[in-house]
């Protein structure tokens, strides 16, 4: 694949996305708000339903043990006699004594007697400090529903004792006409005591909204709500009003008022004394709802009353669940608070949108992480294609190097066999003078033998011409074997895989050098135990190493009167050595830093040839020069060599 056509890696759009993942999360948290809120208000309406039931039926329990008693006081004798003759005061006594004693066995706040006049005749707290006798009630709605025949039911604040309290009246009747009302009274001061749930509270209204029983004190005689002109409150006050009648039904559900009442409203119920001189002020309800099931949430600020005189205000939402109880003349209310469904609302919120988050988390972390591998593997790709690039360019080219290290190679091997067929030439000189030498002495023995041949034949001594010309013969031979090592000169190359013989390469450098080292005087001793021992190389190269080894020995030592030549052997399992010391000035550090480079001399006359090939012969039998100096001073070569099995040599 091309760089080109190589996929890009997509740019991340995290805008739509996280825009996306904000809706969600919006929408979850509306979804969980309602649902937790649906959920949380139907259970607070059904415990706060359950607590309006239990607390009406016990309500309703407490008043019922004294609804009847009015009932039997309005037929004793005793009483009528006394509404018969209000001045008696014998008549006076007995009733005070019935009602006290009628009042403490029923278990009843008070009792008493009022003449149809209003004015109240006997009274069971007669003999207490501030009893009713003499008091006016006719004012009161309970005397006045008794007079018209009904029977009386009506709650209000003790007109006397300031205490909440729960009136009974019955009329007492003589011969069809109303002559008095009997009146039993319940304390209801203590009516709230019992009542724990402190997430909920009981209310308890009049027709008028006005809170009469309250489990948060401070909010008794206060008016919760009311609504003028209500179809339904004209009804309710017609149960338990001004001219109420009691009913049988049990408590029922109607909605709650909603609008503050009317200067005319307070100024009516003020006037009734109902709730003695209570400023009945509204609560400050901020805001009211009606649910689906007819129940009311409001919202609203309470001033509770702080035990260092400041009122702290607080907003509270609540439910409201109310029920009018008739035949009692009274609504009562559940206020529930709506703060534990606050919290469990949030808890919820909290718990769905952690939950949320942590899978939107996860998501996007699975997201990024796929994106990211695929970038990964596209720039992988990449690299990958580039490095087979380069692989490839690299490949072709040390191909081509490689080719021209071959060519370079090749030439190399050229001007190396040039060099050494030169170095052969520069020998020469020195071998065909040696050969001249050698040649010289043969020939006139040769020319002699011929001679002294000629004229024994013409004397007819035919025995000594045969041995003359065995003589001749045996110096044809010498003269052949001596002219040899030229041969191996000239020829170019060399063999590796010849063999030679140390003593025929003795005998080879001997014939080269004998006339030069006879020249300078020279002594050279060879090893005596080299018979028999072979050496790989062919015989033509090894007299060129040790030729050039003698000859730059031979130079270094001129002058000297007595040139000497060590040559020593070491054999070992596969490699011999041998070694070439001489007695001249030695090898200077600087001399033996190039000594085996091509051309380097330090003689004038000198071509920095010998060495350099000697050495290169070396390497290519697969063996080594090396030179240093002998401690003992003069120059030290050592020639090492693989050694060759015993095998007869190649011809
Ligand atoms: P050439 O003999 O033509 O100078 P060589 O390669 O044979 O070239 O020798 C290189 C140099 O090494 C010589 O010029 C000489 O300085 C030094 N050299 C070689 N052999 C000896 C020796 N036995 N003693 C001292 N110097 C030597």
């Amino acid at each position: 694949m091309s760089k080109d056509s190589l996929p890009t890696p997509s740019i991340p759009q995290r805008g739509p996305l996280l825009l996306l993942l904000l809706l969600g999360m919006a929408l979850l948290a509306f979804v969980l708000a309602t649902k937790a809120r649906e959920l949380g208000l139907e259970q607070t309406r059904l415990r706060a339903d359950a607590n309006l039931s239990r607390y009406i039926i016990n309500l309703q329990h407490q008043l019922d043990r004294h609804k009847d008693l009015p009932r039997l006081l309005a037929s004793q004798r005793q009483l009528i006699r006394l509404l018969q003759s209000p001045r008696d005061p014998a008549l006076v006594e007995d009733a005070n004594r019935y009602l006290a004693w009628v009042n403490h066995t029923m278990g009843a706040t008070d009792s008493y007697l009022i003449a149809a006049n209003g004015i109240t005749l006997a009274a069971s707290n007669w003999d207490q400090p501030r009893p009713f006798i003499g008091n006016d009630y006719s004012f009161r709605p309970y005397f006045q529903q008794a007079m018209e025949g009904g029977i009386g039911r009506y709650f209000a604040l003790g007109n006397t004792s300031k205490v909440r309290g729960y009136f009974f009246s019955h009329p007492v009747t003589v011969n069809g006409q109303i002559i008095g009302v009997t009146v039993v009274k319940v304390d209801l001061e203590d009516i709230e005591e019992g009542w724990n749930d402190p997430l909920q509270d009981i209310l308890v209204m009049d027709e008028d909204g006005v809170i009469f029983i309250s489990t948060r004190r401070h909010w008794r005689f206060r008016i919760l709500s009311h609504r003028q002109g209500d179809p339904r409150r004209a009804a309710a006050r017609r149960h338990y009003g001004n001219h109420a009648r009691p009913a049988t039904a049990g408590s029922q559900s109607a909605p709650m008022p909603s609008a503050a009442p009317s200067g005319a409203d307070l100024a009516r119920i003020r006037a009734s004394q109902r709730y003695g001189d209570a400023p009945l002020l509204p609560l400050d309800v901020i805001r009211r709802q009606d649910t689906p099931r007819g129940d009311l949430l409001l919202t609203l600020i309470d001033q509770t009353p702080g035990t260092d005189g400041l009122d702290p205000q607080q907003t509270g939402h609540y439910l409201l669940l109310s029920r009018l109880v008739p035949e009692a003349g009274m609504r009562v209310a559940v206020l529930a608070s709506l703060r534990p469904l606050e919290a469990a609302v949030f808890r919820t919120l909290a718990i769905g949108l952690t939950l949320y988050l942590a899978c939107a988390g996860l998501v996007l972390f699975l997201l990024a992480r796929h994106r990211l591998k695929k970038r990964y593997e596209a720039e992988l790709q990449q690299a990958h294609e580039k490095l087979e690039q380069r692989v490839r360019q690299r490949t072709r080219e040390l191909t081509d190097t490689n080719l021209r290290l071959q060519q370079e190679i090749e030439q190399h091997h050229q001007t190396q066999n040039q060099l050494i067929q030169t170095a052969k030439l520069a020998v020469l000189g020195q071998l065909s003078a040696g050969i001249n030498h050698e040649l010289s002495q043969p020939l006139t023995a040769l020319r002699h033998f011929a001679d002294n041949g000629r004229k024994l034949l013409e004397r007819g001594r035919h025995e000594a011409v045969a041995t003359n010309l065995q003589e001749i013969g045996a110096l044809a031979g010498r003269m052949a074997a001596i002219l040899q090592p030229l041969k191996e000169f000239a020829r170019q190359g060399g063999d590796n895989r010849r063999q030679t013989d140390l003593r025929r390469l003795r005998q080879g450098v001997m014939v080269i050098m004998g006339s030069q080292l006879e020249q300078q005087h020279a002594r050279i001793d060879w090893p005596k135990d080299m018979d028999g021992i072979r050496v790989q190389g062919d015989l033509g190269r090894l007299e060129q190493v040790l030729v050039n080894l003698i000859s730059n020995a031979l130079q270094a030592m001129a002058g000297q009167p007595e040139p000497r030549i060590d040559i020593g052997l070491g054999v070992g399992a596969t490699r011999v050595q041998l070694t070439l010391r001489d007695y001249g000035p030695g090898l200077p550090d600087a001399v033996l830093e190039h000594i085996f480079e091509p051309f380097y001399t330090t003689k004038s006359t000198g071509l920095g040839l010998g060495l350099s090939i000697s050495h290169r012969i070396a390497q290519s039998l697969d063996g080594e020069l090396a030179a240093r100096n002998h401690p003992a001073g003069g120059a030290l070569f050592t020639l090492t060599l693989n050694r060759a099995e015993p095998s007869p040599e190649p011809t």
